[in-house]
């Protein structure tokens, strides 16, 4: 399969190209005709499968044809992941003049108002908040918006945005397409499921949210005050590598940020609390791998795609066992290997029971490195260690083995692939300097028709 076969315009389908990919992923593969003929869909896959791109090539495709106006709004969760969906669009969009911009809170206004009223957009990623604010100042109109993307979905419910999704529903027009992109279907997404969705398409990649096979799980029993030195020892194995730690709360973050600075890591915090321009700083310091860890709250867990993470930590063990899948798929990304550790404290216990109910089957708890047991520190006092381990989970009877996947199908990484390292309030796509200054609510003129080859509308 290749991506010509989509019915894609030429320009997309050289962007696609210039963008390194060659053939469709999976859901890419099953969604792309599906969102192509109109319908609308529910999609869940797997974190890392290519599912920006499974939504963002059908809809660019629509917009390349038809009028100029706001046509396509796509509403994320947060800031970061506003920033990676524009910027995969823009990158698709590279050839064609589909002009996109995203708005997110956190950062002032009045450029993004300048950009919609004066500059027009034809799709606009926006995070809920903003975006109803953004309106309340009549800076936006949604009534030309003719397909409605809600990427992760289940997480925007988490965080307390289903009143506003629904307030957004209202405002867009009814006659529209709606693609819905979740991991999960908690019972508040399905009422705004219910009022988003006409009989849609289900496309299930999801697995039930398991991990990629690509990543090595490993689970170390850590008694809760050892967990920095452990960490700080993990962090100083790895290097050479990049990590994000995740831990339970945004104070917490930040004391673990102080011990580890401490202990003479290089390490950037990143958690809701923090100013924009802070997490954007820290952000371009992570990706560009200047730090080489960043230690964040869940707020980082979901859909933010950086190259080259090769551990994910989770320093505190996740509430939810979905959201143990979403972290750990922040590494092996598209294929590649990564690694994810786990602490678990006798306190975990119980978290480590989900998530091993959730992986369908048992996991072990090892001993930590970098701390002796009780047995080690016994036989060999005043080596080395600080403290003695315990390990609680480590002799938990009846163990399947170690939860630890590995496999061998090494993909080829795509480098040039980065969401914008800028912290831009606003990013608009200036393909071919499109845009022209018509106010925000009405419809810019019909664009020339550029390398149109004749294809289904959707
Ligand atoms: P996503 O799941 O949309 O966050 O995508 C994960 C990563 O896969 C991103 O870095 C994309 O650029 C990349 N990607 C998406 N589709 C393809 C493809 N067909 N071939 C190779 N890489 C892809």
């Amino acid at each position: 399969m290749s991506f010509t076969q989509f019915e894609l315009p030429e320009a997309l389908v050289r962007g696609v190209r210039a963008a390194g990919y060659q053939k469709p992923t999976s859901i890419q593969e099953q969604a792309i005709p599906i969102i192509m003929q109109g319908r609308d869909v529910v999609g869940a896959a797997q974190t890392g499968t290519g599912k920006t791109a499974a939504f963002m090539l059908p809809v660019l495709a629509r917009l390349m044809e038809g009028p100029r106006a706001l046509r396509a709004l796509v509403l994320v969760p947060t800031r970061e992941l506003a920033m990676q969906v524009e910027a995969a669009a823009r990158r698709y969009a590279r050839r064609t003049d589909v002009a996109t911009t995203a708005v997110f809170g956190g950062v002032p206004i009045p450029p993004q108002e300048r950009i919609l009223r004066h500059e027009g957009v034809d799709l606009l990623v926006a995070t809920p908040g903003r975006l109803l604010d953004l309106h309340g100042r009549q800076s936006v109109s949604l009534d030309d918006v003719e397909v409605l993307v809600l990427d992760e979905a289940d997480r925007m419910v988490d965080m307390g945005f289903a009143k506003d999704l629904r307030r957004i529903l209202a405002l867009v027009p009814k006659k529209r397409q709606t693609l819905m992109f979740s991991a999960t279907m908690p019972p508040e997404l399905n009422r705004v499921a219910s009022e988003a969705l006409h009989k849609p398409v289900r496309v299930d990649l999801s697995e039930q949210a398991q991990p990629v096979a690509s990543i090595t799980q490993r689970f170390y029993a850590v008694a809760q005050d050892h967990k920095p030195d452990v960490l700080s020892h993990i962090l100083t194995e790895q290097a050479a590598g990049k990590a994000i730690v995740f831990v339970r709360s945004k104070r917490g973050t930040d004391r673990l940020v102080r011990k580890l600075r401490d202990a003479g890591h290089d390490v950037v915090a990143m958690h809701g609390d923090r100013t924009q321009s802070q997490r954007d700083t820290a952000m371009r310091q992570f990706r560009s791998g200047r730090v080489r860890a960043l230690i964040a709250t869940d707020i980082a867990s979901r859909g933010l795609d950086i190259h080259e993470v090769t551990h994910v930590i989770n320093y505190d063990v996740p509430q939810a066992p979905e959201d143990y899948v979403h972290r750990i798929g922040r590494t092996g990304r598209m294929l590649a290997t990564g690694s994810a550790v786990t602490l678990v404290s006798p306190a975990d216990r119980e978290r480590l029971h989900a998530i091993e109910r959730h992986l369908g089957h048992r996991v072990e708890a090892l001993p930590a490195p970098g701390v002796r047991t009780r047995h080690e520190a016994d036989a060999h006092p005043g080596r080395h260690g600080r403290h003695e381990a315990t390990h609680p989970a480590a002799h938990r009877n009846g163990h399947a083995g170690p939860a630890r996947h590995e496999r061998h199908d090494r993909h080829e990484r795509h480098d040039h692939e980065r969401a914008p390292r800028g912290g831009h309030a606003v990013a608009v796509a200036a393909t071919n300097g499109a845009a022209d200054s018509a106010p925000a609510h009405g419809r810019r003129p019909k664009r020339q028709s550029t390398d149109r080859r004749s294809r289904r509308r959707m």
